[in-house]
């Protein structure tokens, strides 16, 4: 069977054939960077990162896209009441974005453009749309695109979402970037310069201002991935209007198709409300790590979940989640003292029962919840041959590279400690515990017992690590 997706586009779960094999353009939507992401957020981009990793896994070369929206209303107002630049205000929080984007071990994403640095294509974007008459200026100088005048070119618009176009009144205009689907109206591509918008503005054949939010998409992913693509992800709340006026404008600025394959998230929950900023309802990544929880128990419990269902976040969840992964490191940590020296000469390739059966569930719009079953079902039946004594080093060495196959999309990992020995870990609080106390000529023998017996003490910005020599 080969890998499958469900099209948002053809609300149908399709065959994979993308455009050009074996690469893959893939577009995610990043973040609005005016405050640190929330963890609803990071279930969108730990999506995105399974994505990239399963279609890496199936041998595709993968040119991953992710935007920074580093200029809108939000932005714009933190900046004013702060009295701070854009570039330093939107600069902390994108920095603040990718550590915690390497604390969930996602992959960093090929290209990551700014919105800001992608004004002239913007620019040129919106020239085009004026010039094929889908595109007008308003009294205000602002520029709006016309869904009379695309859907006049024989355009479609409402391919991801049924939309009443009967109710749609010629011209009415909306100039926020997020609207509900009641209100099918023109959009704004260049808002025109405004006093609130301070020193947030560009100069542009159509006077000064700044873009709408969803131009900033779609001249972004067409310059770097071409007019057409494979893949678009999202959060399924930019369904509409986000992604709908997206292949709007692109579409009608090339006359080609925009986007083969389009992904959403679904969203992640708070007693049965959508995590986000507004509600009050978050947590952000780093609001759980000073909880005690790590980056990848936060993975894991967000990779939980198949991506179309909606998810439920609890701390007792979470809780829950940090314990299945201890079920998951013990038996790697029994596997690798099982395995031994073996590990060395174990073969590169692996043909499993458990990875045949994984890759079916990711082949089938990546069914994770099946995915993780039948790793559990490995841990157990790992267990029981571990309980029994019936597995010899070579078995132990070939279920780890399994395991390092399986991690390879998952991106779980290792436990930082993960296969040092207690008594390994004894001599090194020893050790540091004779250094506090100054005792350097006792610290310096436990150090080199520690070399004896093949571990070296690593310093770490948290703390000392042991590694293997
Ligand atoms: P934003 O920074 O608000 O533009 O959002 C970044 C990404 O997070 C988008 O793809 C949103 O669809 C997604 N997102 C926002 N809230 C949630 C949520 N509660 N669960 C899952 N994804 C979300
Ligand atoms: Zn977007």
């Amino acid at each position: 069977m080969g890998l499958k997706f469900f099209n948002t586009l053809s609300r149908s779960v399709q065959d994979f054939t993308p455009l050009a094999p074996p690469r893959v353009g893939m577009y995610c939507c990043g973040p609005t960077v005016y405050d640190f992401a929330h963890i609803g957020n990071w279930r969108t981009f730990v999506f995105a990162d399974l994505v990239r990793r399963w279609l890496e896994s199936k041998s595709f070369q993968v040119t991953h896209v992710m935007n920074i929206t580093d200029v809108e209303d939000k932005i714009i107002k933190n900046v004013r009441e702060r009295k701070t630049s854009l570039r330093e205000f939107t600069g902390a929080y994108e920095a603040a974005f990718f550590a915690d984007m390497k604390t969930l071990n996602c992959l960093e994403p090929h290209a990551r453009p700014r919105a800001t640095g992608y004004i002239p294509e913007i620019i040129a974007l919106i020239e085009k749309l004026l010039a094929r008459g889908i595109a007008y200026k308003a009294a205000d100088g602002s520029v709006y695109f016309s869904i009379e005048k695309y859907r006049g070119c024989g355009c479609h618009y409402g391919q991801l979402l049924k939309l009443n176009l009967d109710a749609l009144r010629a011209g009415e205009r909306v100039r926020s970037d997020e609207y509900s689907k009641e209100s099918v109206t023109d959009f704004a591509l260049w808002k025109s310069r405004v006093p609130e918008d301070g020193d947030v503005f560009w100069p542009s054949p159509f006077g000064e201002g700044r873009p709408g939010w969803h131009i900033e998409c779609s001249a972004m992913s067409m310059k770097i991935l071409g007019d057409s693509f494979d893949l678009h992800l999202g959060g399924e709340d930019l369904v509409f209007p986000h992604h709908e006026d997206e292949i709007a404008q692109s579409e009608g600025a090339t006359g080609k198709p925009f986007v083969k394959y389009w992904l959403h998230g679904a969203h992640l929950l708070v007693e049965g409300k959508k995590m986000s900023k507004s509600l009050g309802n978050y947590f952000t990544l780093r609001d759980l790590q000073a909880k005690g929880f790590a980056g990848r128990e936060i993975r894991y419990l967000l990779l939980t979940a198949h991506y179309r269902e909606t998810f439920n976040f609890t701390l007792e969840g979470l809780q829950g989640a940090k314990a299945a992964l201890s079920r998951i490191d013990e038996c790697l940590g029994k596997l690798r003292e099982i395995a031994g020296a073996s590990r060395a000469t174990s073969p590169v390739t692996v043909e499993s029962a458990t990875l045949t059966a994984f890759t079916e569930a990711l082949d089938d719009d990546l069914n994770i919840s099946a995915a993780w079953g039948e790793i559990f079902k490995w841990v157990t039946d790992t267990n029981k041959r571990i309980a029994e004594n019936s597995l010899t080093a070579g078995d132990a060495a070939l279920a780890l590279t399994t395991w390092e196959k399986i991690d390879s999309v998952l991106g779980i990992g290792t436990r930082p400690d993960a296969g040092v020995p207690p008594e390994m870990n004894s001599l090194l609080e020893a050790r540091q515990a004779a250094r506090k106390a100054k005792d350097f000529k006792k610290s310096d023998a436990i150090r080199d017992e520690l070399k004896a017996k093949g571990w070296t003490i690593e310093d770490t910005p948290k703390g000392p690590r042991l590694k293997k020599i």
